[in-house]
């Protein structure tokens, strides 16, 4: 069964700091509380006792239940004082440059820095000024991960995003994902041709839009051939953050109908070579 409701009605009772109180009070820290009307009262800071139910009827049965011990968030209002929390709508977080101990995918330098505007992380090279990625982080993630510790916590955040979606699930949502290779930076398909036409992996959810742009590559790495390839070299692959995975790393269009490109690495004259489809599926691994 569901249940739907016109988001403006749903988003109408919101706009009263009293109630943004209540759904904040019922958030403390370690989940969902329970509390009775006398302190949820108290929590708001409302005027009068008559004010205060007339408030509490906004916000159920939407964002509230009545229960024998008081009151409690809905699913909904979980979410929404969560958001409220995490200052999602509200925070605009803007951080100085902090520097990454990788080199940096286009010159090796050691001169890659993540900055933040507007909550967006750039990673950029100072040596070389290329762009290397641009990101959303939510203000919690920078209020909660410290100058030397936030560019390693939204290398983790992506990661694992990507293998959640590349798995079919979103991880905004909890919808069905799906991936699908096609052309970097190409508008209509027969723009580029396979000799010179760079790959990359689109995730989208069809539940919530959410959609996310990577190399390939990213995709397939924590593939348990990948995973062994370098574990038998003595490394950990996962270590690798996503803005440089390696320049050991190729990615090549094999063919475009149907799609297969060839993502392959090669460590000490050994080389690992994934056939990926287009929906991002490993066909095919060798080793040689
Ligand atoms: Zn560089
Ligand atoms: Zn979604």
């Amino acid at each position: 069964m569901t249940e739907t409701a016109a988001p403006s009605e749903a988003f109408q009772p919101l706009g009263n700091e009293i109630r943004t109180r209540v759904l904040a009070a019922l958030l403390e820290e370690g989940g969902p509380v329970t509390l009775a009307f006398s302190e949820l009262a108290e929590a708001s800071g409302a005027d009068t006792t008559a004010g205060f139910a007339y408030h509490l009827r906004q916000l159920t049965d939407h964002y509230l239940r009545e229960t024998d011990d008081g009151y409690t968030l809905t699913d909904a209002g979980i979410r929404i004082a969560r958001a409220i929390e995490s200052g999602v709508y509200t925070e605009s977080v803007d951080r100085d440059p902090v520097g990454i101990d990788d080199p940096c995918p286009f010159c090796d330098d050691r001169a890659l820095v993540a900055t933040a505007t507007d909550n967006t992380v750039t990673v950029r090279c100072q040596a070389c000024e290329a762009a290397v990625l641009r990101l959303p982080f939510p203000p919690s993630g920078h209020r909660t991960h410290a100058d030397e510790a936030f560019p390693g916590a939204l290398d983790r955040l992506y990661r694992h995003r990507v293998s959640l979606m590349t798995d079919g699930s979103c991880p905004e949502c909890g919808g069905e994902s799906t991936a699908r290779v096609e052309y970097a930076d190409a508008e209509p398909e027969t723009e580029s041709a396979p000799e010179n036409g760079r790959a990359q992996l689109r995730l989208g959810c069809t539940g919530c839009g959410y959609t996310l742009r990577c190399p390939v590559t990213l995709a397939v790495i924590d593939h348990p051939a990948v995973v062994s390839f370098y574990y038998g070299h003595g490394e950990d692959v996962r270590n690798r953050p996503i803005w440089n995975v390696g320049r050991e790393w190729r990615e090549t269009i094999l063919s475009d109908d149907p799609w297969c490109v060839r993502v392959s690495a090669e460590i000490d004259d050994e080389q690992l070579e994934l056939l990926v489809g287009r929906d991002a599926t490993v066909v095919s691994v060798f080793e040689r």
